[in-house]
């Protein structure tokens, strides 16, 4: 944790910097899907330009550099806390304007709402997001997708601030996507994005986020306290097949169990701690390096765990 006098410098910087959503020793257990996380010590909501970059001056004044917060949904935080200052996008930073088939959302939108918006203006190629839990940023970061279809095939340009607070208009091409991941030309947190649409029926984009919502209710523990897919997907196959096979389907370490639904997702089952869900990761992949001789990556972040 920081200590009692930076902490009081940090606060009295916020204030006088009239940043008045923050935080202090917020349990990170509430930001995120898994509901795991001990305090941070600075939860900051940036609703502004303004006060995004008055924060990010903070960070430069003390050396510390923020961590990008969205929904938390493919987080999972130690539960010893986190030091430092965590950001999150409010106000401003979560509208979202529908001009023809342009979509701009702010970072910190819903992406499940701008799916929704879309498709009430009937515009197709978001139906595989409305059941994708997070916000915009953490989507294009993540380049997450579903259904064989992913953020690289809509987004169209990005604007980013960099940690030294300027501001940068990037194509998608320089994203440089991959398999769930980007790789962003500069440190820095995305703003807003553009993402371009197509016209479509409005009756064909709401039956097929339907029935993409309903094989998520049949094949996904939806409801329950996880992060989505834990493990990437290796080329040769499914992630949850491998697990399934090598018996770990249902496997409990502490309050941490692979879902007895879908073998890719860990289910914080009973107030599991950080601990409990690494040390259940690493349990699947000895089973699985042992039974298939395959390495399995993780698609999961671990943000400061073991080793702080
Ligand atoms: C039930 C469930 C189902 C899921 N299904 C899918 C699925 O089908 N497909 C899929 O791909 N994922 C899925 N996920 C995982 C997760 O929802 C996605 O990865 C999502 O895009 C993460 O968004 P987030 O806002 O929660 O990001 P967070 O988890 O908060 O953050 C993820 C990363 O993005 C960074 N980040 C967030 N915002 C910004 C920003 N503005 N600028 C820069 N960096 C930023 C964070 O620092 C972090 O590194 C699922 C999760 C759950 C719980």
């Amino acid at each position: 944790m920081f200590s009692p006098g930076l902490k009081l410098r940090i606060r009295q910087e916020l204030i006088a910097a009239q940043i008045d959503s923050f935080m202090e020793n917020e349990p990170l257990a509430g930001h995120t899907s898994l509901g795991v996380g001990g305090p941070a010590d600075f939860v900051v909501t940036v609703r502004s330009q303004e006060e995004l970059l008055s924060l990010l001056e903070i960070g430069k004044t003390f050396g510390v550099r923020p961590f990008v917060l969205g929904c938390g949904t493919n987080l999972l935080f130690s539960s010893r806390g986190y030091r430092g200052l965590i950001v999150k996008l409010g106000g401003h930073f979560t509208r979202i304007a529908i001009n023809d088939s342009l979509v701009a959302a702010g970072a910190g939108a819903s992406l499940p709402r701008v799916a929704r918006m879309a498709s009430a203006k009937s515009l197709a190629g978001l139906s595989f997001a409305a059941g994708i839990p997070g916000t915009v940023g953490g989507a294009i970061k993540n380049n997450a997708g579903a259904f064989g279809r992913e953020m690289a095939q809509v987004v169209q340009e990005v604007e980013m601030c960099s940690l030294k607070g300027e501001m940068r208009t990037f194509s998608a091409k320089d994203l440089h996507f991959g398999y769930r991941f980007c790789r962003l030309p500069m440190e820095g947190i995305i703003c807003k994005a553009i993402l371009k649409l197509e016209s479509g029926e409005k009756e064909d984009i709401l039956r097929k986020m339907e029935e993409y919502r309903r094989i998520r209710r049949e094949k996904q523990p939806i409801g329950k306290r996880t992060a989505g897919s834990v493990f990437r997907n290796p080329p040769q196959g499914s992630a949850a097949q491998y697990i399934e096979q090598a018996g770990c389907k249902g496997l409990a370490i502490g309050g941490a169990r692979i879902s007895p639904q879908h073998a890719n997702f860990i289910e914080n089952f009973a107030n599991a701690t950080s601990d409990d869900i690494e040390i259940l990761i690493e349990e699947v992949q000895k089973k699985v390096r042992e039974i298939h001789g395959l390495d399995l990556d993780l698609e999961m972040e671990i943000v400061a765990c073991k080793k702080d």
